[in-house]
């Protein structure tokens, strides 16, 4: 799973969300505590993760794909682990979170020129949809050279990643902009033929 489907799993479905049943924000974090009283405190935590959230798996990952845990200081609990037990496990899988962290990256330099292109094609759909722009050849051609882009990047995307119902969604908003240039072009050929 790769880090914004993590985020969106842990924050829609992980238990230390839920308003009424769970520890408040602050008390994951160590306070002015002794070593022994934050010894307790952990291991109240840690349980109400074991015990109660159905995302521990998916918390433990983005915790450690975030760089959680310190080695000065063991100060918080997150993914049913403590700081210092997070800073081990990152120790231990280093090699595989590296790899992770580079295609999150890739992901999201992949997300932002998708987002680009079918903001290009939406912009070129408006321009064309302007009265005085309306018969532009140079418009029509810009916008058409858009849509090629923004189905490029699909099919980029597409080969790269397993096409699930969650990445159809993500697809939404460029769908929109498809649509709305093909309901442009219909517009001006009706007004085109109406005009002669
Ligand atoms: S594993 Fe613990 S810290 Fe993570 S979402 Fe669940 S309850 Fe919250």
């Amino acid at each position: 799973m790769r880090a914004a489907e993590l985020v969106e799993t842990v924050m829609a479905r992980g238990a230390c969300g839920r308003p009424n049943d769970a520890p408040l924000p602050d008390e994951w974090f160590r306070d002015d505590e002794s070593d022994a009283e934050w010894a307790d405190h952990a291991e109240r935590l840690k349980a109400f993760c074991r015990e109660v959230c159905p995302v521990m798996a998916e918390c433990r990952e983005l915790a450690l794909r975030q760089g959680e845990g310190r080695s000065r200081e063991d100060d918080v609990v997150r993914g049913g682990l403590s700081g210092f037990e997070l800073l081990d496990l990152r120790v231990q899988d280093a090699t595989r979170l590296r790899a992770e962290a580079a295609k999150d990256r890739s992901q999201l330099v992949e997300w932002r020129r998708y987002m680009a292109a079918a903001a290009a094609v939406h912009a070129a759909g408006a321009v064309i949809t302007r009265p005085s722009a309306e018969r532009s050849a140079r418009a029509r051609r810009q916008r058409e050279a858009a849509v090629r882009r923004l189905q490029e990047v699909r099919q980029e995307r597409r080969a790269r990643a397993r096409w699930t119902v969650a990445q159809q969604d993500d697809h939404g908003q460029a769908d929109e902009a498809l649509r709305r240039a093909r309901e442009a072009d219909r517009r001006e050929t009706a007004g085109a033929g109406g005009g002669r």
